[in-house]
């Protein structure tokens, strides 16, 4: 009599026993299955995404606090936008994570590099930007400076 092929595994993460279409193949094709189901695998790398998010955030904060060249500080800024997918998704992130710093740990070394680099990226946009006597701006030029501003304060979550 030959033997019955096993349907189910034992997860080596979780330990339930699940069929075995919850694992995937060693490789393209081949019988042998992972040791750990789709669900622990799939929570794994989401907990690995969020740990490499998280460093890469604060790597960023560290250089960005001491970034005294203009030009580096918007190739980090650049960098950052290109690996979260958007000026919008990195801001999102960056803000979270300056939030539940400040919540979580204010007055803390990592809160106050967070606080930092902001500043220091302000700097360098300020800095950037021409400067103009004000007598030379239209009043559209005026509305539109004030609302950006409110933008910005809006999107750091300023109480005004
Ligand atoms: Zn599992």
């Amino acid at each position: 009599m030959p033997p019955t092929p096993t349907t189910v595994q034992v997860c080596t993460s979780c330990g339930r026993l699940r069929p075995l279409g919850y694992f995937r193949a060693t490789r393209r094709g081949a019988e042998t299955r992972r040791g750990q189901c789709r669900l622990c695998h799939a929570s794994y790398e989401k907990c690995r995404r969020l740990a490499g998010r998280a460093k890469a955030l604060s790597h960023f904060q560290t250089t960005m606090r001491k970034e005294t060249n203009a030009v580096r500080a918007v190739n980090l800024v650049g960098e950052m936008t290109r690996r979260f997918g958007g000026v919008q998704k990195f801001a999102e992130l960056w803000h979270a994570r300056l939030w539940g710093l400040c919540a979580q740990k204010p007055g803390s070394r990592a809160a106050l590099s967070g606080l930092t680099a902001v500043i220091r990226l302000m700097q360098h946009c300020s800095e950037a930007r021409p400067k103009r006597n004000l007598d030379d701006f239209t009043d559209e030029e005026i509305e539109s400076e004030i609302q950006a501003i409110r933008e910005t304060a809006d999107a750091l979550g300023v109480h005004r």
